[in-house]
């Protein structure tokens, strides 16, 4: 590994800290909801991780999606 090497993966772990912290002061607009955009529901903080910016609960994103 020479110093162009740990250069870059110095840039990318800059980004990635920088990214992280973005999201964390993101506005709400950007970031997942705490309720459901549709009904106000509660959107559970698991399917909030497993979908970062998920604005629709279970409930109203399936009747969207579903046909
Ligand atoms: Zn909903």
């Amino acid at each position: 590994m020479d110093k162009a090497d740990i250069a870059n993966d110095y840039i990318e772990w800059r980004l990635e800290q920088a990214m992280k912290a973005r999201q964390q002061c993101a506005p709400s607009s950007l970031s997942s909801r705490a309720v459901c955009k549709q009904c106000d529901e509660p959107i559970p903080a698991a399917r909030r991780e497993a979908l970062p910016g998920v604005q629709f609960c279970v409930e109203c994103q399936t009747a969207m999606e579903g046909r």
